[in-house]
């Protein structure tokens, strides 16, 4: 090897072992991920009392109270021991973790959920719509057939606009119907920065190869998406998270500075229904010939 080789191989091998990512946790045997969603990296603060808990490319919220915590999604199935182990590491033991709430009904943000709950006793909280499919654990998806996950038995249904609270503070339920029919936002104050703020955990608005249009599965798909982006748009929302963390600017691998890129709720909203505007023109344009015939 060349001198100057050598050295840009070995002044390689130093920055990677300098920033020493963990392993990736293991790929699922029936779900094939991508790798940052399987990447752990170390816990970050998001407010005074909330913390990002969960991997490089899936959101999992933990947040402390006086009277014990409270975890907001858990990614993939796999992720439950390294959560556990997270929460310890900010001082909550399994015990003490009292509520579990939820995005939506998808292995990718609630595949620990039923781990999580055996190890915790933890409350989960969902809507009716999200019970159903937590207890189905995935099977018969309205646009993935089947992506099983461990079925989840949801303890206490919350209304649109519902607040649970724990230690004195409050997070609201907002129904976010779009990206499965019972997607839920969650908001709560927290301080930031020395103020309160109002942060906003809203839900994903992404329509994945969805059928928009004569859906007998959802006949109603396009209307719950308006009312999802229309939600979304008007949460109270100093401080904008997404289960993806990316879609709100997030990048959780950077520890040090994670949130480059803020978007604020109306802008997310906005994007994701001109994504979506686009994706119903493609497939009206589609069905128009079908429909002269
Ligand atoms: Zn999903």
């Amino acid at each position: 090897m060349r001198p100057a080789l050598l050295a840009l191989a070995l002044s390689l091998i130093a920055a990677s072992s300098a920033t020493a990512a963990e392993p990736l946790l293991p790929e699922a045997r029936a779900y094939s991920s991508q790798d940052a969603w399987r990447q752990p990296v170390a816990p970050f603060r998001i407010g005074e009392r909330s913390w990002y808990i969960g991997t490089a490319g899936l959101s999992a919220i933990l947040v402390k109270t006086d009277a014990g915590a409270v975890l907001i999604d858990t990614g993939l199935p796999q992720a439950g021991d390294m959560l556990l182990q997270r929460m310890r590491a900010l001082g909550v033991e399994p015990s003490q973790l009292k509520l579990i709430l939820h995005s939506h009904a998808h292995i990718d943000h609630i595949g620990a959920l039923a781990q999580i709950q055996r190890a915790t006793g933890a409350q989960v909280v969902g809507n009716a719509e999200a019970a159903v499919l937590l207890a189905r654990g995935g099977s018969d998806d309205i646009h993935f057939s089947d992506m099983l996950f461990p079925p989840v038995q949801v303890q206490r249904i919350v209304m649109d606009g519902e607040t649970v609270e724990l230690g004195g503070m409050r997070f609201t339920a907002h129904f976010t119907p779009a990206h499965t029919p019972g997607s839920t936002s969650w908001t709560w104050d927290d301080r930031v920065d020395g103020k309160t703020a109002h942060i906003a955990y809203a839900d994903s608005l992404s329509a994945p190869g969805y059928q928009l249009i004569d859906n007998p599965r959802y006949p109603h798909i396009v209307d719950d998406f308006r009312r999802g982006f229309a939600t979304v748009r008007a949460l109270p929302c100093d401080l904008l998270l997404t289960p993806h963390p990316d879609a709100s600017g997030w990048n959780p691998a950077d520890t040090a500075a994670p949130h480059k890129n803020p978007l604020s709720c109306r802008a997310y909203a906005d994007k994701a229904e001109a994504a979506f505007d686009k994706t119903l023109a493609e497939q009206r344009a589609k069905a128009a010939p079908q429909e002269k015939r």
